[in-house]
């Protein structure tokens, strides 16, 4: 029998966790911070954080059952008898699919894909320890995770994970962070699908086969195919562009921009890489069209990732510190730029022997990432270089965390245009905070322009995927409105123009338990 139980991720968005059981076998897909239910306790004042363990537990964010037996906290005990959970599967590093990963004890393995594992070791990494006891839990400036075993895959293949009772198949999907899977669980002639975090919209979907894709091509395999699929856009109102006009925009922005004002600060999600990608390719052919040349900058934050991911050559080409920014097109024209540097959010500080200070963003990126102290600029001598009269553009890609607009005022004078590139701010927390960003911007005078898009499957694609798919029951997760799914599977029957197909679902509760 197969058994699915829900700890996080039904009827609200992120926090997933997931337990499959089938015989005497138990995993877990993903192992997610709840935001809901983290911030009906905590927040982001003094103290405001889950200091002990049992914090955790008092307040759910990790489960009773699962408590001292799976989650434990390393520093101070054992865990007790043997774990209820053989495996565990997280299907990409965002905090709400990932965070509980330094509490895993450590017999038990966490697979996830080898970016994956290199974005969660770099983001939850810093100069100075943390404060919740995740991050107390975290060892060193970029920790490792002994029991995470990294898994990669190759092109068009389907790999597997054998255990006795079932194979757990993985393979690649796209979202906005590099390193997403899709897992699936074959068992007797059935197949269990979750999708994690997922879009068919974005230049993977364009360039590269997903895992979603390769389960359709066999779909003929198998009797009955459950599917556990996120549903983060249902009923939300967003213009949906893709990623290839997100860039064109941005583009057409900045070379109206450029044709006469010199500085552009571009706000981003770090741990989208395609997005970072494609804004500095805009913003340096932008800068070309005009005749003008691109100075490029990035701030600790995005950094720390560029330099993580490069270290590892995981990916595609993605911009490097201390190198030019290439952008060709099919036109033959060039962007130019001058090699991309580091703004800090202060000043550089030095030893009496000249090196680089520790205990701070400078000393971690010269010391720990390896950055060349000439590629890293304090904010004053940054804005004083833009005051000079010359002909070159600057480009400033800041962390959307790291916006401050008063504290960066040297830099955002009335001529910037200030560019979010970010998801709208979507909780009242983060909605208050954001006008008070804007209100800052304002008073400043800088201009302010939104692009982006989601990094969530939209409706329509929802459809075709289901009417690919035909999956016999459908499950959905990581939405706040799981009854759409009821019309996304009307279109998909209408789509399909299949008379047998005749799906099932289930809308699940946390803590509900499903058995087929
Ligand atoms: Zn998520």
């Amino acid at each position: 029998m197969l058994k699915i139980m829900f700890y996080g991720g039904a009827g609200t968005i992120g926090g997933n966790m997931i337990q499959v059981s089938i015989e005497n076998t138990s995993i877990l897909f993903d192992i997610g911070k709840s935001y809901d239910v983290y911030d009906r306790f905590f927040g982001m004042g003094y103290r405001n954080y889950p200091m002990e363990f049992e914090d955790l537990v008092i307040s759910s964010l990790i489960p009773r059952e699962l408590a001292g037996k799976f989650f434990i906290d390393k520093n101070v005990q054992k865990p007790v008898g043997s774990s209820p959970i053989d495996a565990v599967f997280v299907s990409h590093s965002h905090f709400d699919h990932s965070w509980y990963i330094p509490l895993v004890r450590d017999d038990v393995p966490i697979y996830m894909n080898k970016i994956a594992y290199t974005m969660y070791r770099s983001a939850v990494g810093k100069p100075r320890g943390g404060r919740s006891i995740v991050d107390k839990n975290v060892q060193g400036e970029i920790p490792s995770f002994p029991n995470v075993k990294t898994l990669t895959t190759e092109n068009k293949s389907i790999r597997a994970l054998n255990f006795d009772d079932f194979n757990v198949l993985y393979g690649p999907v796209d979202h906005s962070i590099p390193g997403a899977y899709a897992y699936a669980l074959e068992y007797e002639d059935k197949l269990l699908l979750y999708t994690g975090d997922f879009r068919l919209h974005g230049m993977f979907s364009e360039k590269r086969k997903s895992f979603l894709d390769m389960i359709e091509d066999r779909r003929s395999d198998y009797r009955e195919i459950i599917l556990i699929t996120e549903g983060t856009n249902w009923g939300s109102e967003e213009p949906f562009l893709n990623e290839k006009q997100v860039e064109e925009n941005v583009r057409e922005m900045l070379r109206r921009h450029y044709k006469d004002f010199k500085t552009a600060i571009a706000l981003v999600s770090p741990n989208d890489v395609d997005r970072v990608r494609e804004l500095f390719k805009a913003a340096s052919l932008a800068a070309f069209d005009e005749g003008k040349y691109l100075k490029p900058f990035v701030d600790h934050t995005v950094a720390k990732l560029l330099t993580a991911l490069n270290a590892e050559k995981l990916l595609e080409p993605i911009p490097r510190i201390g190198e030019c920014i290439e952008a060709g097109t099919t036109t033959e024209k060039k962007g130019k730029t001058e090699p991309l540097r580091v703004m800090l959010l202060g000043e550089k500080r030095y030893t009496k022997k000249g090196e680089a200070k520790k205990g701070d963003w400078h000393g971690y990126l010269v010391h720990t990432l390896g950055v060349n102290d000439e590629d890293i600029i304090g904010m004053k001598e940054l804005a004083s270089e833009i005051d000079e009269n010359d002909n070159s553009r600057y480009f400033i890609l800041l962390s959307s965390f790291n916006l401050d607009p008063f504290y960066l005022k040297k830099i955002i004078k009335p001529s910037s245009l200030v560019l979010f590139s970010t998801s709208e701010p979507f909780k009242e927390e983060l909605i208050l905070d954001y006008e008070k960003k804007v209100n800052q911007l304002m008073v400043l005078g800088a201009r302010i322009a939104r692009v982006h898009t989601t990094g969530h499957v939209r409706p329509e694609d929802h459809v075709d995927l289901l009417a690919r798919l035909k999956p016999d029951i459908v499950l959905p997760v990581h939405t706040e409105y799981p009854e759409y799914i009821s019309h996304l599977l009307t279109m998909a029957k209408i789509k399909s123009r299949d008379r047998k197909w005749n799906p099932k679902y289930f809308i699940c509760r946390q803590r509900d338990v499903v058995s087929f």
